[in-house]
């Protein structure tokens, strides 16, 4: 029997026609269910707003007080004639897979999503499903991820290594989840070479982590941090939009490193006159992806945001019922997730990553500018001319 698809592409966004509710909806809408707290895919303006009771704080911080109603992990309700649960989705904290059943036919909408570890949130968790909808940002065989452990003991002895000769360690990454994974990492893994100072976009994110119970170290704010005047050089953890700002220079002489899993693309690193690159992302790799879509048990894949056509046509190769779907997430130029003022990096044209060892797939998915505020896009750092170097 043909039904008709539970999830369709509305102007607004995802829709659910028989739950009469949108994912993640890029339009103003009446009912938005909400897979985590990221500027892309939780917008202002709905009416009322349903996400996991672990985004609670986070929603809140980036949207005020909306109306907000949390689920538990696994509690379901009824929306029109649909029951709808949250899985977690191991993105950032708070972060949820929709689940949504009806008539015996489950669909799973999983958002943002990654497999390994983190220690701020709770972690992935496969559900079983007829349609499976996932994101592809890093859906690229080039894409694998080491251990985490391994990356935090790269920045942990990056950052003593810069400490030793009286160097502040900047390292620029997403404010909302990485900025706490990072902290967190080091932290768990006794790394803590010093202070951590700080921006105030991370500081704000900060504040609801902690309100929702996850621990951090402690941190301190750039002018704590100057009155203290220790001494000890601080691990400096700021907004890609504050590379060459003046908040930065208050540092003195600094190494400037990037975590993200754009850092995997060649070139990323030098293009940007970084002194380091870690690669460490809040998405999928590519096995993660793959493992997640097989531990769905999905009979057919919608693949939306990223590297769509590689994704489609590797599982097409596998006798899996895949088609890419357009969506807006990633975010337009300006979309402010990581609580960036939008524009204060400036938008900046640049050139589609360089892939390591792939054919020229089609790439016609290359997330287009650097632009951006969440990983979802490769990172918006000012041009290496703006950006204030030591000489040495
Ligand atoms: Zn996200
Ligand atoms: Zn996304």
């Amino acid at each position: 029997m043909m039904q008709r698809d539970l999830v369709v592409l509305r102007p607004e966004g995802l829709y659910c026609e028989a739950g009469g509710f949108f994912i993640d909806p890029w339009r103003p809408v009446d009912r938005a269910v909400i897979t985590h707290a990221h500027a892309d895919h939780a917008r202002t303006g709905h009416r009322r707003y349903l996400a996991a009771g672990d985004a609670r704080e986070v929603m809140h911080a980036r949207l005020g007080r909306v109306s907000l109603r949390t689920l538990q992990w696994g509690e379901s309700i009824t929306q029109g004639d649909v029951r709808v649960s949250l899985f977690p989705a191991g993105h950032i904290l708070g972060s949820a897979q929709v689940r949504i059943e009806h008539r015996g036919e489950v669909w799973v909408v999983s958002g943002d999503y990654k497999l390994e570890a983190d220690p701020t949130c709770t972690p992935f968790e496969p559900v079983r499903c007829d349609t499976f909808i996932t994101e592809s940002t890093f859906g690229l065989p080039v894409y694998r991820w080491r251990p985490d452990a391994q990356t935090m003991a790269e920045i942990a002895s990056w950052w003593a290594e810069n400490a030793a000769n009286g160097r502040a360690s900047v390292l620029l990454c997403y404010a909302l989840g990485k900025a706490q994974r990072i902290q967190a990492g080091l932290a768990r893994a006794q790394a803590l070479a010093g202070p951590i100072v700080v921006h105030g976009a991370v500081a704000a994110v900060n504040a609801a982590y902690r309100a929702a119970g996850v621990g951090l170290p402690e941190t301190l704010g750039a002018t704590d941090w100057r009155r203290a005047a220790g001494g000890d050089a601080p691990l400096v953890l700021a907004p890609p939009s504050a590379a060459g700002s003046p908040w930065l220079s208050r540092f003195g002489e600094s190494s400037l490193a990037f975590a993200s899993g754009w850092m995997r693309v060649r070139g990323a690193r030098r293009r940007r006159a970084l002194d380091r690159g870690f690669v460490l992302s809040d998405h999928a790799d590519w096995p993660g992806l793959m493992q997640a879509i097989d531990a769905s048990g999905a009979r057919r894949v919608i693949v939306t945001h990223g590297f769509e056509a590689a994704i489609v046509r590797h599982l097409s190769e596998r006798g899996i019922a895949a088609h890419a779907l357009r969506t807006e997430f990633g975010g337009e130029a300006g979309a402010e997730s990581d609580g960036e003022v939008p524009g204060e990096g400036g938008p900046e044209a640049s050139p589609a990553p360089t892939l390591e060892g792939v054919a020229p797939l089609s790439l016609s998915a290359a997330p287009p500018a650097e632009f951006a505020a969440s990983e979802d896009r490769p990172a918006a750092i000012p041009p290496a001319q703006a950006v204030t170097r030591r000489t040495s």
